[in-house]
């Protein structure tokens, strides 16, 4: 059979060794007679893995020690809630870059959770098609509880090269470029991604949340979307999903 590519972004390719690790160590994972699948999430051989997947993303984006690397499930969208109730009370305006359709998806989704979605930047046409609105011509709000923006809109291919200026901390949706570049994880509040894209299978998300944001999440939060319990846990309030993190380790 011929090896075929596909270009559609999400779920994406996996590299090709990780599928072939994967499927030689499917019937018997590390010594264990088993697959990875058919262990606990607490058995030392597991969570010796699931730490050692963490350290490497904290290597790779050169993520400060106050930042807490969760590994959650929901995806992309699941983010899209979770942020909100997480670091937002329900008083709270936040701003939120219009910039496609993913932003447009967390908008909606925020209004659900606090008192104020302030739109401060949209897209407009421009001499050479669309573009996002110059950050000049932002209308940021006095104290946004954040300010989140998607660097690259996966569907309208509008991307934003520059971390914004901005007081508030930062929120960005980097489903689709997580990983892609060298990164100042310093300069952000909260980042998140869908796995599917660049990191492993889909339902799977990461979230890099900087510590001083935590410890008021809303009241009616879900637990496996509270930040803060899932930190206390090491991501594993509930099972996670066992073979979406091996998989993602060894991408
Ligand atoms: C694909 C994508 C999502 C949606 O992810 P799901 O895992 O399907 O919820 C969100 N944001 C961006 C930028 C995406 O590319």
């Amino acid at each position: 059979m011929s090896q075929l590519f596909n270009f559609s972004a999400g779920p994406a390719m996996l590299p090709v060794e990780v599928l072939k690790q994967a499927q030689e160590e499917l019937l018997n994972w590390n010594g264990q007679g088993v697959s990875v699948m058919e262990i606990s999430h607490r058995d030392p051989a597991y969570v010796h893995m699931a730490r050692e997947a963490e350290q490497d993303l904290r290597d790779l984006l050169n993520v400060p020690d106050d930042y807490e690397v969760l590994f959650l499930q929901g995806g992309g969208r699941g983010q899209f809630s979770a942020v909100p109730q997480n670091i937002a009370s329900p008083h709270a305006t936040v701003d939120y870059l219009d910039t496609g359709i993913w932003s447009g998806f967390a908008i909606r989704e925020a209004e659900k959770f606090v008192s104020r979605v302030n739109i401060a930047g949209q897209v407009q046409e421009g001499a050479k098609g669309k573009e996002i609105q110059s950050p000049k011509d932002w209308k940021l709000s006095e104290n946004a509880a954040y300010f989140h923006y998607c660097p690259n809109e996966t569907v309208d291919g509008i991307a934003l090269h520059e971390i914004p200026d901005v007081k508030a901390p930062i929120v960005a949706d980097m489903s689709s470029n997580i990983l892609s570049e060298p990164l100042d994880v310093s300069k952000f509040g909260v980042i998140y991604a869908g796995a599917q894209k660049n990191i492993g299978p889909s339902g799977f998300a990461i979230a890099i949340v900087n510590k001083k944001l935590l410890g008021q999440p809303q009241k009616q939060v879900s637990s496996i979307m509270d930040y803060q319990l899932q930190a206390k846990d090491g991501s594993m309030y509930n099972t996670p999903n066992t073979f979406a993190w091996y998989l993602a380790g060894l991408v």
